[in-house]
């Protein structure tokens, strides 16, 4: 077996109950049916309270005031410090560890929605580079496993990886490249065209090429008043999400108040001197921008949707922009590492670790005007 990973996966470690935002609290952890059968057979006083701490029907711990029923009081796992590591549940034993499937291949990547992750990720100013090793394993066949657009999908994310990688090019460029690209490419996978596929990221290396993107999405910018709608629309829709924490909502409530209150005008006045402040920390967005797309492209060979894979990316991070413009203006337009590390985790919470937050925004995103690739230009540049 492949394995592939980011450069930086071997630096995490957990902090336990130095986390300010533990993972064994805020949502409910599934246990997989392997380990629920070792806590059912448990003896002793440790298997009483197992016994009488899981939800049996729903396959996960119990929660007292929303932290696992294990979390104690110094904030560690009970679980692990009465019975060892060996019984913690799959879901425990992983986190903030995550492993995307295809079929002789594992993607492996940490969660942004860790806080000890976000500040890994956040704090890294070089491009990140992905390492690959290999496992003695059994072959695993999938069936219907289309190999050859799985192939495609991995050529064309090294080249977006490289684009938005390329600190040359504006961060507004490289995401209206991504978005543009990937709207091109996807009519060819749509059309079964995937032998065009080389020619074409052929042609995108080519400097002419990016010349002409360049003047095309220029065209783009200086448009506030299209950009405004679909923006606000974009933050609207996050109210559409199932929620996990409940100070989200509040959150969410009082970014927009400050972002969109006063009008447009005060808005694009908010967001340039913002950019202008947050400028040398630019390199967070793309370090988001890879994450997303290491996390989520591959799975087109699934649903043959890799336009909406970068997409998600995006629009993932204009939101985090937007949101790091409310708390800077919340912070007396100040911003620190610590808040941002903040946010994103807490972000990536309420967007990835939800089936239906996720679902939800694919259709959103596959069908809502405000996704459109026009859109999300105004809304890059403006
Ligand atoms: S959120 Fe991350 S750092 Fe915090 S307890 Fe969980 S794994 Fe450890």
């Amino acid at each position: 077996m492949e394995y592939t990973y980011p450069e930086y996966y071997k630096k995490f470690q957990c902090i336990a109950e130095k986390c300010e935002n533990t993972c064994c609290a805020g949502w409910g952890i599934a246990i997989d049916d392997k380990t629920l059968e070792k806590y059912r057979n448990c003896k002793g006083s440790f298997g009483n309270r197992l016994h009488n701490s899981i939800n049996w029907k729903e396959q996960s711990f119990e929660q007292t005031d929303k932290c696992c029923a294990f979390l104690n009081e110094q904030n560690l796992c009970d679980i692990y410090s009465e019975v060892g590591k060996d019984m913690l549940c799959k879901t425990c034993k992983r986190y903030p560890r995550h492993i995307e499937e295809f079929e002789n291949l594992r993607e492996v990547s940490l969660s942004l929605s860790c806080p000890e992750v976000a500040r890994i990720i956040l704090g890294r100013k070089k491009k990140t580079k992905f390492l690959t090793s290999f496992q003695e394993t059994k072959e695993e066949e999938y069936e219907e496993f289309n190999f050859f657009l799985f192939t495609k999908l991995q050529e064309i994310r090294d080249f977006l990886m490289e684009v938005v990688q390329n600190a040359q090019m504006s961060l507004e460029y490289r995401m209206s490249f991504l978005v543009a690209v990937s709207h091109d490419i996807q009519t060819r996978i749509s059309k079964g065209k995937l032998y065009e596929i080389d020619d074409l990221l052929e042609r995108y290396r080519q400097e002419n090429f990016q010349r002409q993107a360049e003047k095309k999405f220029a065209e783009y910018s200086g448009c506030p008043v299209e950009s405004y709608e679909a923006k606000k629309q974009i933050y609207k829709n996050l109210y559409e999400l199932e929620v996990l924490d409940e100070n989200w909502t509040k959150r969410l409530k009082a970014y927009e108040e400050l972002l969109y209150k006063e009008g447009e005008e005060a808005y694009q006045k908010s967001r340039q001197e913002f950019r202008n402040y947050y400028k040398a920390q630019e390199y967070q967005y793309t370090q988001i921008l890879v994450y997303f797309l290491f996390g989520y492209f591959g799975g087109a060979v699934y649903d043959e949707n890799a336009y909406d894979k970068v997409r998600f990316a995006v629009v993932n991070t204009l939101l985090i922009q937007e949101m790091d413009i409310a708390l800077w203006i919340s912070n007396g337009k100040k911003m620190d590492f610590g808040g941002q590390v903040d946010l994103v985790h807490r972000f990536a919470r309420e967007m990835e670790h939800s089936d239906p937050n996720l679902e939800e925004m694919e259709v959103m995103i596959g069908y809502q005007e405000e996704y459109s690739l026009e859109n999300l230009l105004y809304c890059i540049w403006n």
